[in-house]
């Protein structure tokens, strides 16, 4: 406010003054800068307050030369001490003493500015040399002779600013713009010889425009950052500071130039000289090292650091031209390992694409760590990765230790997720084409993939057939559920029932998908229901056999065969669907079927992530009065801990600990049994093929049981047949009864 009175006074006491319009707008310049400081308090307090008093010497010194109509001591100690001020400045403007780690994350910036440095030097230099003898010849003071030098340095500084930083923020951009006008007036004052000989319009709103800059760089809000790690972020792309070093490498040349013509400079031609040919180096320096990143650019995948495709054919053909390290290379067989995380497709759905990025830099650094002198890593796009062995170590061991390696829990945004890899491994031999090679692991990968998740497979000849074959069914399984195409053929339902061990009596059904192929005939479930998963085809597959098990139900109720409960499987990405509830209920709905004749079987063969949401989606099933069946239990190592995780109501015994007839397995089924109980949980034991395993199982207390002993997975109208009549335990079923069975299952 005091300023602001002083600027109207200082403008009202001045009538007569020569330049009214730029004495009054320095002064308010000066209230704006203070102003701007006192309203947005920047953390740099020392910047701005050297600021407002370089805006300060400068209305001073244009104030005494109104008043005097000369440059007098007052005026010409203004001016010089503005320059010294602005030369304080610069350096807190670009960050010097500013801490934090932001500095050296600065690539590639210091060879320009040795350039620049260089050059800025020598020219100041030179004019330093000038005003020297002027001051000396023609007893200028040395406020004067000395300016041009000081302008040179502040010039130069401005410019560096331009050359290495892109996008600069409002103030910035306002203070530079401000710091170039200065420099400009002063040389156009300069060239035309006396101060007084001032006063065109144009110069004069040159001086009023630059200091009103100043007030303006003052009050953007963006005039905190100056000084700080923000202000001067975006450093300029390698190839742009190369580009712009061309005139500044040309001044030396120039002056050189210049002095060879005559010019009269005052440093020596050796001193031109030496500098040019510096510049030059450095430049030459510069373009060398920017040209080998792109070149390790062009073999490097960004995001991870790792080879790429093209990075990795280099390195293949290298160590097959015989690196020799160890021996090895040349001669010896070396081991390709194609990983490719398993559902990673989730990560990315769930949790975003930048907790996928997080996965993949983080599996990186472990598999670059793992691997260190042995070989090499490569990212193949996606979620494949590829590490080149320069020996073929035992297969085992190296898929063992992937898995081992991949296997700690990575941090994403808090959440510990697991990642769990299929490896394919080929023994490249020497001479053997990298992209055939290549395509053999893949194959390998995708045969681990087919055959559980997690697991290594070693490339073998016949599974480029069998690969063939899966591809091919792959096709026809999108067109068959992404299309509804019917020339795939169809999907359909088996019921397989579930037998109260007390009384034989039929208590419900599990429905069992099967594929109907104008080809291969009727494909099981093991057979497609990977592919679909793969081709995140999985939950499409699930939906569809609940909505037939249940229109089923609906149809045996209205059919007089009321209270049956119905289990549907769900795999990993039913589990993985956020809307799982909902479409659950929905369908419940829609068919008018009440919640409890529903039971959802989940598995832990897909291992699961720990997560909170499946936990709330499958509680609010649970609410409903669905029931969540614990499928295959016994033949994992998290069944466990999947009991304390979900709702789970009943434990479905897997086949492989029903079947043996050996004191262990006779003892894990009666202490599995006995546990299931004292947790109140109901028990099928599943895959009873005789009777004698059936009244073990009902000897145990297991309440229900399912298996080819009493029924195979039937078809609706022969299932509805077999309820007519219940079958008593030991009963065969007839010829229908055989739907679904694989080739060479025995009944
Ligand atoms: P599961 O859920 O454990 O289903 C039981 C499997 O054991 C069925 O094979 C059934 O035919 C077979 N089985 C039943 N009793 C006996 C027996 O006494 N002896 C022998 N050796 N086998 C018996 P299926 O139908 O081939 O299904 C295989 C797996 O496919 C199922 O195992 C289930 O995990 C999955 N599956 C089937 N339908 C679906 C579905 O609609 N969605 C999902 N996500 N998975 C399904
Ligand atoms: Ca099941
Ligand atoms: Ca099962």
């Amino acid at each position: 406010m005091a300023l602001l009175a002083l600027t109207v006074l200082t403008s009202m006491a001045l009538p007569a003054a020569r330049f009214p319009l730029l004495l009054a707008t320095n002064w308010l310049a000066l209230a704006l800068v203070v102003a701007g400081a006192l309203r947005h308090r920047p953390a740099r307090r020392s910047l701005w307050v050297l600021v407002a008093v370089f805006v300060a010497l400068v209305a001073v010194g244009n104030t005494g030369l109104a008043l005097t109509g000369s440059d007098g001591p007052v005026t010409s100690t203004a001016t010089f001490t503005s320059q010294l001020v602005a030369a304080a400045a610069l350096p807190l403007l670009l960050g010097a003493g500013r801490p934090g780690p932001h500095r050296t994350r600065e690539r590639g910036g210091a060879p320009e500015l040795t350039v620049h440095a260089l050059v800025v030097g020598l020219v100041a230099a030179e004019l330093l040399l000038q005003g020297a003898d002027r001051h000396r010849e023609e007893a200028m003071p040395w406020s004067l002779a000395l300016a041009p030098g000081i302008n040179a340095v502040l010039l130069g500084a401005l410019l560096w600013i331009l050359h290495s930083r892109s996008r600069l923020l409002p103030a910035m951009a306002l203070i530079v713009a401000g710091g170039l006008g200065c420099l400009t007036y002063d040389l156009v004052v300069t060239l035309s010889g006396a101060r007084v000989a001032l006063g065109g319009d144009p110069v004069q709103a040159l001086g009023v425009a630059n200091m009103l800059l100043f007030g303006l760089a003052a009050l953007h809000p963006s005039m905190t950052a100056l000084g700080g790690p923000r202000a001067l972020r975006h450093v300029r792309r390698p190839s742009s500071q190369l580009l712009l070093l061309v005139p500044t490498a040309l001044v030396p040349v120039l002056l050189l130039g210049a002095h060879a013509l005559g010019a009269g400079l005052r440093l020596p031609a050796a001193v031109l000289t030496a500098v040019s040919a510096l510049v030059t180096l450095a430049v030459l320096l510069r373009a060398l090292t920017v040209l080998r990143e792109t070149e390790r650019g062009a073999e490097h995948d960004p995001l991870t650091g790792l080879l790429n495709r093209r990075g990795l054919t280099r390195a293949y053909a290298r160590t097959a031209g015989g690196r020799g390290a160890a021996g090895t290379g040349g001669t010896e067989s070396r081991m390709v390992v194609w990983i490719d995380l398993d559902d990673f497709k989730h990560v990315n759905d769930r949790y975003g694409h930048s907790s996928g990025d997080t996965l993949l830099i983080a599996t990186a650094a472990r598999l670059r760590e793992a691997v260190g002198e042995r070989g090499v890593v490569a990212r193949h796009g996606g979620d494949e990765f590829i590490v080149l062995l320069d020996s073929f170590p035992d297969v085992e061991a190296v898929g063992r230790a992937a898995l081992r390696v991949l296997g700690e829990p990575v941090d994403v945004g808090g959440r510990a997720l697991n990642v769990t890899a299929s490896i394919g491994v080929v023994e490249a031999a020497p001479g053997d084409d990298l992209e055939r090679v290549l395509a053999d692991a893949d194959i390998a990968m995708y045969a681990a993939k087919r055959s559980g998740k997690s697991t290594t497979q070693l490339f073998q000849p016949d599974l480029r057939e069998e690969a063939l074959t899966a591809v091919a069914l792959v096709e026809d399984l999108r067109s068959l559920l992404r299309e509804g195409d019917g020339s795939a053929g169809e999907l359909f339902v088996v019921y397989q029932p579930v037998v109260d061990l007390a009384d034989g009596s039929v208590s419900g059904a599990e429905a069992l998908a099967r594929w109907r192929h104008p080809l291969r005939g009727v494909v099981p479930p093991d057979d497609f229901l990977g592919l679909a998963e793969h081709e995140g085809l999985g939950a499409v597959v699930d939906e569809l056999v609940l909505h037939r098990a249940l229109a089923q139900l609906r149809l045996w109720e209205e059919t007089g065969r009321r209270g049956l409960s119905v289990s549907v499987n769900l795999g990993r990405s039913s589990m993985c669907d956020p809307q799982l509830a909902e479409r659950v209920l929905d369908a419940l709905a829609t068919h008018r079927v009440p919640a409890q004749q529903l039971h959802l079987e989940i598995t832990e063969h897909d291992a699961l992530p720990d997560d909170e949401e499946i936990r709330t989606r499958l509680h609010r099933l649970v609410d409903a009065g669905v029931s969540v069946s614990l499928d295959d239990f016994g033949v994992g190592y998290t069944s466990l801990s999947y009991l304390r995780r979900y709702p789970v109501r009943v434990l479905k015994l897997d086949r492989s600990l029903v079947a043996p007839d050996d004191a262990t397995a006779r003892s894990l089924r009666a202490g599995i049994t006995a546990l299931a109980t004292s947790l109140g949980l109901a028990v099928v034991a599943e895959g009873i093929e005789t009777a004698a395993q059936a009244e073990e199982a009902r000897r145990l207390g297991v309440r229900f049981g399912q298996g080819y002993h009493f029924a195979r997975p039937l078809e609706p109208e022969a299932f509805t047949g077999l309820l007519a009549g219940d079958l008593a335990p030991g009963e065969q079923t007839g010829p229908a009864a055989l739907t679904g069975s694989r080739p060479g299952e025995g009944a």
